[in-house]
């Protein structure tokens, strides 16, 4: 039995949509065969798209919002989980169509979940969450492709967010020489203790680009989309590839074919939400050997559940620095 809990939940009437704070209990939970007290969720910026009704994020009504959650396992019928387990959820349509992170308690299936890594306090993981798991995605891409860390430069967009933050950390670590790009040049020095060489300006990312520009990156990541991408795009050498997971800029992407079939570029498409456990499994335990916590700790912001409105808000203004980690249990 689960006693009441507090959650957020989100409700659809003729005047829209509106997100509560409020007390749930067992009959409110949606069918699964995990029961997790939560301990930490974070704000991704689908997270901020939800709470802030920007995009059709949700869409199953009512429903718990949050992509992200940590804590430990109260009941299982899943062979795979015992009570007391840590487990970690990062996607899989909760937040979405099924009720997420921003609860006590949330119930979930068991194919979803890995085993937090023993490494990481419940904090930590949090403070990688989906953000930190997609930019890991991204650089396994770009090894992947055989991009080495000779080869050139690598430059990431949006870099003093969440999947930028984490991704210029990996990068710098694997000894990459990795050039940050931003809108907020005030966090060049930031960027620089995470590990960028250079910082360069978002602004020019920012116009129309041309089919081909001058060869400067041996390969990308990239949270942007829209002309940001095609930019990007059009100045990887030959040979380069991009991963990108983003649209912090825009959901098109105004290219030519001419980098694919002049240049032998390859764009990578990066999804964390559906990835399958194996390929999350392996993620995590990279980001276990390959980023320094100290620096990720660096990076963090830690809220109550109350106030995650405000962060949901700031992330959509593209105001949050880094990762916020939610305190829940
Ligand atoms: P954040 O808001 O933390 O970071 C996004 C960053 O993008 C901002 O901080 C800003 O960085 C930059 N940015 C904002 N607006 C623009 C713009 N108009 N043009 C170019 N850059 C801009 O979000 P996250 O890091 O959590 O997520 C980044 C993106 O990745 C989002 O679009 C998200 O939906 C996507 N994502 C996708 C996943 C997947 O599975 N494919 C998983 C996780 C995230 P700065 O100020 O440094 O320029």
């Amino acid at each position: 039995m689960v006693d009441t809990f507090k959650a957020y939940q989100i409700t659809k009437t003729d005047d829209g949509q509106q997100v509560t704070l409020t007390d749930l209990n067992e009959q409110d939970l949606m069918d699964g065969d995990v029961t997790v007290k939560v301990t930490y969720s974070t704000v991704n910026y689908k997270d901020g798209l939800a709470m802030t009704n920007s995009a059709p994020v949700v869409r199953k009504f009512p429903l718990t919002p949050g992509v992200d959650l940590v804590g430990t396992v109260i009941s299982s019928d899943n062979a795979r989980f015992a009570e007391g387990d840590s487990v970690v959820l990062n996607g899989f349509g909760v937040g979405e169509v099924h009720s997420g992170a921003y609860a006590e308690i949330a119930r979930l299936k068991g194919d979803w979940l890995i085993a937090k890594p023993d490494a990481l306090s419940d904090r930590q993981t949090m403070a990688i969450g989906t953000a930190g798991y997609t930019a890991m995605l991204c650089v396994m891409a770009l090894e992947d492709q055989g991009i080495e860390p000779g080869d050139g430069s690598i430059l990431v967009t949006g870099a003093a967010g969440g999947v930028g933050s984490v991704a210029v950390m990996l990068l710098s670590k694997r000894g990459y020489d990795v050039t940050a790009v931003t809108g907020r040049m005030k966090e060049a020095d930031y960027l620089k203790s995470l590990g960028a060489a250079e910082v360069i300006e978002r602004a020019p990312f920012s116009e129309k680009a041309r089919p081909l520009a001058r060869e400067r990156w041996a390969g990308a990541v990239d949270v942007a989309g829209g002309n940001t991408l095609a930019n990007v795009i059009s100045q990887i050498r030959y040979n380069g590839a991009v991963a990108a997971c983003g649209l912090a800029d825009s959901m098109s992407l105004p290219t030519t074919v001419a980098p694919f079939i002049l240049r032998n570029v390859t764009l990578y498409g990066i999804d964390s939400v559906m990835a399958p456990l194996d390929k999350r499994e392996k993620a995590w335990q990279r980001l276990v050997a390959d980023l320094d916590l100290d620096k990720l700790e660096s990076t963090v912001s830690e809220i109550t559940l109350a106030e995650v409105p405000a962060a949901a808000e700031a992330i959509m203004r593209g105001a949050i620095r880094g990762r916020t980690v939610v305190k829940i249990g």
